[in-house]
């Protein structure tokens, strides 16, 4: 399966690619040439259990998306200014599980295209170029979507950056309730963060107002995963929705990585706060590692991109390929009940990872839904001073070791973070435990090791 050794295929992704695309385990990284399921393996034949990759949503290479994309691979692949079934079904079927306002798909190929598409649409239906944003939040790598990604280039807490913010963008403080502008030690238990977080937004609409602007709409990422698997405190996105859409503006829901059912009560995490967005992304686990994504929005919005004269085609978007993916994907949730695996095995890990953060002070929060959790390191519970190298050496060291894959996030990189394939089972989610409990206590003692020798 390899073609070169590791050395060289090394030396030449130093010399032949960009290196502004870092490798994971940098220092050693892996050679992976193969997987199956929730597994990894590197061109040794190492196993590695995968706890990080949602794109591969139902499995890495699963047996009914690959054939199904071969057979469709075999026959057609075209644009869609011919008619296709696979097309019009995956539009059916998508639109089937969002709410009936959202009843219009156009095809893409990335989180990115759907993002940036969906920012067309908003301004052209609002006729306004002004965005709000989360600090913290990434919405892809294209040029309209830095510029709303504070996670890339800058944030609230680093104003100086480089990059200054274009002034039609606003970003808003990320509703993080224990890491965030507003954190739940600092307010009575009944305080309604919530709100506080929402006026935030409320600020940004009053202040644009005042100006005789309106906003083109409020994009936020379902539940924030780049800013350190975030999920917002009661009635924030009702509120947010309610500020946004008083003041003209519409809101997207970037659903690109808590999207088809992630976290296991539902097939959208938006639907978990009970709001109906007026514009949906969505993507990377969509096409199981094959580049197809979407952005729905309803009838309104998309005769308001019409009427402007705009003729849009996307030549690799909705290919009879990609939608024939896109379905066997669908197939593949539905068969295997995902979602409800999701929740069960999501609900055993957050229970167990609660215990184990009352045995080690340096677990601060465990927070999740379904297969999205985040373990917040700490090096203190009370200041919560975030246990940044501690959460590198557990992840780039402690957990390697034991050939387990988890990556860290969030603007001080301490959060462990967690999002596997959907088919993560008991088994998985054991030896997981296992092995994070091992490399706590380890991380405890290289500290005391370190703290005797000096
Ligand atoms: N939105 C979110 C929330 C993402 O996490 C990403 C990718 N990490 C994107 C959009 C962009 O997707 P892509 O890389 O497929 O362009």
């Amino acid at each position: 399966m390899e073609k070169l050794p590791k050395a060289q295929t090394l030396n030449m992704r130093k010399h032949f690619l960009c290196n502004s695309c870092t490798l994971f385990f940098d220092k050693e990284p892996l050679k992976i040439v193969k997987a199956s399921k929730e597994f990894m393996y590197d061109e040794e034949g190492n196993k590695f259990l995968d706890c990080i990759n949602n794109v591969a949503h139902v499995g890495h290479c699963h047996p009914h998306v690959v054939s199904e994309g071969t057979k469709q691979m075999s026959l057609l692949s075209t644009n869609t200014r011919f008619l296709h079934d696979n097309l019009v079904i995956l539009a059916e079927r998508i639109a089937s599980t969002l709410p009936s306002s959202l009843s219009v798909v156009y095809f893409v190929n990335s989180g990115s295209e759907a993002n940036d598409l969906a920012l067309r649409l908003a301004r052209s239906y609002t006729e306004s170029n002004e965005v709000i944003t989360l600090d913290h939040a990434y919405h892809g790598h294209l040029t309209s979507l830095i510029e709303i990604s504070p996670y890339k280039l800058y944030s609230l807490s680093k104003a100086s950056d480089f990059y200054s913010c274009p002034p039609y963008v606003h970003i808003v403080p990320c509703p993080d309730v224990y890491r965030g502008k507003y954190q739940d030690c600092n307010f009575p238990e009944n305080a309604d963060l919530g709100q506080m977080y929402a006026d935030e937004i409320k600020s940004v609409v009053d202040a644009l107002a005042k100006e005789g602007k309106k906003p083109a709409c409020f994009i936020a990422e379902s539940l924030q995963s780049c800013g350190g698997q975030i999920i917002y405190p009661e009635g924030y996105m009702n509120k947010a929705f309610q500020y946004v859409r008083d003041a003209g503006g519409l809101c997207i829901a970037d659903e690109v990585q808590v999207g088809f059912g992630r976290v296991g009560s539902h097939m959208w995490a938006f639907e978990t706060y009970g709001v109906i967005p007026d514009i949906v992304t969505m993507g990377k686990p969509m096409g199981n590692g094959h580049p197809v994504s979407a952005v729905v929005t309803t009838a309104e919005v998309s005769a308001a991109f019409h009427s402007l004269g705009t003729s849009y085609f996307n030549t690799f978007g909705g290919n009879p390929v990609s939608c024939a993916i896109a379905l066997a994907v669908m197939d593949v949730i539905e068969n295997e009940e995902l979602l409800k695996n999701a929740q069960e095995i999501g609900s055993y890990l957050l229970s167990k990872l609660n215990d184990l953060k009352s045995k080690y002070s340096i677990i601060g929060d465990v927070r999740g839904i379904g297969l999205f959790i985040g373990i917040d390191l700490v090096l203190d519970r009370t200041s919560r001073e975030p246990a940044t190298d501690k959460a590198s050496q557990i992840i780039n060291s402690l957990m390697k070791k034991h050939h387990i894959i988890l990556s860290r996030d969030g603007p001080y990189s301490n959060v462990l973070k967690f999002k596997p394939p959907m088919c993560f089972n008991k088994d998985d989610a054991v030896l997981l435990l296992e092995k994070l409990e091992e490399a706590l206590i380890e991380s405890q003692e290289s500290v005391s090791t370190k703290a005797n020798a000096l």
